[in-house]
């Protein structure tokens, strides 16, 4: 993990890190600029359903503070669900779980990058923030109680 804490940005002069992530095969690849940079960041540790199966550590940067390299971005598989709102994004190829595209529910444009994406990086020295996002966060039925029907071929 990069450690680098720069002073970037014209706004104002606040530390920041950035690091490089990546799926497991290597085929998507990105930078993600922090502000305050790790480990002072809080990392959204959440227990909705979603963010339970897809394993997601959450970091939030600006759209703008995401560099796709080769563009990654559109190489990213997506899955919707409930509201379908926003995008869980994956790598196509070794199915790893990157982030997610909140597209027009945040804005500005935010993306919500999985921690476990970043390189070398050592979860045991972040500092987290629990959300009970099961019981907190609105609409709960984007978060658990659906199931797939195979008579119907729907989620119910
Ligand atoms: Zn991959």
């Amino acid at each position: 993990m990069s450690t680098s804490a720069t002073t970037e940005g014209t706004e104002e002069k606040k530390p920041s890190g950035t690091y490089e992530c990546g799926c497991h095969c290597g085929y998507i690849k990105f930078a993600v600029t922090l502000s305050p940079p790790l480990p002072e960041y809080q990392v959204l540790q959440c227990n909705c359903s979603a963010c339970t199966r897809f394993g997601y550590l959450l970091i939030y940067p600006d759209a703008a503070n995401v560099k796709w390299h080769n563009d990654g971005r559109s190489r990213c598989a997506a899955y919707q669900f409930n509201t379908k709102a926003k995008d869980q994004l994956f790598c196509p190829k070794c199915g790893a779980s990157l982030a997610i595209d909140f597209r027009d529910v945040l804005k500005p444009h935010r993306y919500g990058i999985s921690a476990r994406t970043i390189y070398g990086v050592n979860l045991d020295e972040l500092k987290y923030k629990k959300l009970d996002g099961i019981n907190k966060v609105q609409p709960a039925g984007d978060l658990s109680g659906h199931y797939w029907d195979e008579e119907k071929g729907e989620m119910k």
